[in-house]
């Protein structure tokens, strides 16, 4: 098997708030040699420095280990002239260390990369799409809406924090979008599900991008696989976060439902 690349140093050019809760670090220049530029929406991990660590001490660290505090987010759009890339975090607060790093990131401050990974959806045939997202999946979510053929028709949700939350989304005409609003995503939301539930159900094959917390996506997940009989192949349906756990748990609890066949959260 190939062996991975050990993850690159970045060091941020900017840093803005898009919106309200929402960060958007990029990253420019040489250091982006080498990183696929056709991979906007697909996932990659973020390393983060100790508080108060050297930028040298933290290069050592990616290279000989122990592995730095490391989470999963999305490149949001990767640019060829400038190269540029833009990764977008959500900011829910200063226990996270990665949403605390990006909220308060200024150019010149540094995390780790590796990444990214192929772009779920690739190849669009459906009838009718279903786009599903909450704040940390609008990345993912606004690539596949840009991604997508002119002339293809669906829906797409979207579960923002606050009404200045909403961004301006580039997608194809015949996509329906909808904003709803939860500002409290600590407390499980069942809006999209009741929504998507009051659909009727199209005809004709259907593909979907649905990601978020992990019990929205539970539910959905079985909307779209056991009730509605979606394929499994035409399905990105994917838990991104779960309240109460960090990243590594909710991980490890992922693998272990899959391992016993419980299906994913
Ligand atoms: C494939 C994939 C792609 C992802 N892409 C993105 C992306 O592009 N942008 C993005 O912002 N996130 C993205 N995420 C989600 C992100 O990895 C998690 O939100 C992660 O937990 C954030 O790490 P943290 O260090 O901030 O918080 P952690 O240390 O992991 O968690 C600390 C606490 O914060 C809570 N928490 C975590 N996320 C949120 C949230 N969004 N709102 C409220 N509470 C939260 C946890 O439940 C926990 O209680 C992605 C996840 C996956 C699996």
């Amino acid at each position: 098997m190939e062996k991975r690349p050990a993850p690159r140093l970045l060091v941020v050019e900017r840093a803005c708030y898009i919106t309200p809760n929402m960060v958007r670090i990029t990253f420019a220049g040489d250091q982006l040699d080498g990183i696929p530029t056709d991979r906007s929406g697909g996932n990659c991990k973020i390393m983060l420095p100790a508080e108060g660590q050297s930028k040298e001490a933290f290069a050592h660290q990616l290279q000989n280990g122990p592995k730095p505090v490391t989470r999963t987010y999305t490149v949001r759009m990767f640019r060829d002239h400038p190269r540029e890339m833009d990764i977008d975090f959500v900011a829910h607060g200063d226990i996270g260390p990665a949403s605390k790093w990006a909220s308060k990131a200024t150019p010149g401050d540094f995390c780790g990369f590796a990444g990214p990974s192929p772009v779920k959806l690739t190849e669009f045939y459906a009838d009718w799409y279903l786009v599903a997202a909450d704040m940390t999946a609008l990345p993912v979510a606004c690539a596949t809406l840009e991604a997508m053929p002119n002339d293809a028709k669906g829906l797409a949700v979207f579960e923002v924090l606050s009404d200045a939350d909403k961004q301006p989304v580039t997608a194809p005409e015949g996509i329906d979008i909808r904003w709803l609003i939860n500002a409290d995503p600590h407390h499980p939301s069942t809006a999209q599900q009741a929504l998507v539930k009051k659909l009727s159900w199209p005809d004709g094959v259907v593909q979907t991008c649905i990601a978020g917390e992990s019990s929205v996506i539970r539910a959905l997940r079985a909307f779209v696989i056991n009730e509605k009989k979606t394929p499994k192949e035409n399905a990105y349906i994917s838990g991104y976060w779960k309240i109460g756990l960090v990243e590594d748990q909710h991980q490890a609890e992922k693998r272990n439902e899959q391992s016993n066949g419980k299906g994913r959260p």
